[in-house]
């Protein structure tokens, strides 16, 4: 739920890489793109968009790269011990971080509002009952 004095926390598989973030949470949707697809080897990524100010990690985090949508970096920050997938850190919107809900200490805190690149959805994936879709980026 999006609330504006929430403290945000999660963190890896391993527990050695953690991040904390400062509400409120800013946008929350799901990215069915083939990027999010390869980049996690799921048909959809939970992305939950928060100020990267006041976003601090501690641990091993490391920084993997690739041409975005918007002709900039995507950055994909995971654990250098378990390589789990945490955070994004876009290039083209350097006032953001995107974390990857699944890594959240509480699951509640993320609450799916709209699915984006669905044009790209696989056939065995579905987008949520009540969830607007959109083929291409989400407004
Ligand atoms: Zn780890
Ligand atoms: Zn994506």
């Amino acid at each position: 739920m999006t609330a504006a004095a929430i403290r945000i926390t999660g963190g890896c598989l391993c527990g050695q890489t953690r991040y904390q973030a400062n509400g409120p949470v800013l946008f929350s949707l799901l990215c069915y793109c083939v990027d999010c697809q390869k980049a996690s080897g799921t048909g959809h990524v939970p992305i939950m968009g928060v100020a990267r100010s006041g976003f601090t990690v501690n641990g091993p985090a490391v920084a993997s790269k690739s041409i975005g949508g918007s002709g900039r970096m995507a950055v994909r920050n995971f654990c250098a011990r378990c390589h789990s997938l945490l955070f994004g850190t876009p290039e083209a919107a350097p006032d953001l971080v995107t974390i990857y809900a699944g890594s959240l200490d509480d699951s509640h805190l993320f609450t799916p509002q709209k699915a984006q690149f669905t044009r790209t959805r696989q056939a065995w994936d579905s987008v949520p009952a009540g969830v607007p879709a959109y083929e291409e980026a989400a407004p």
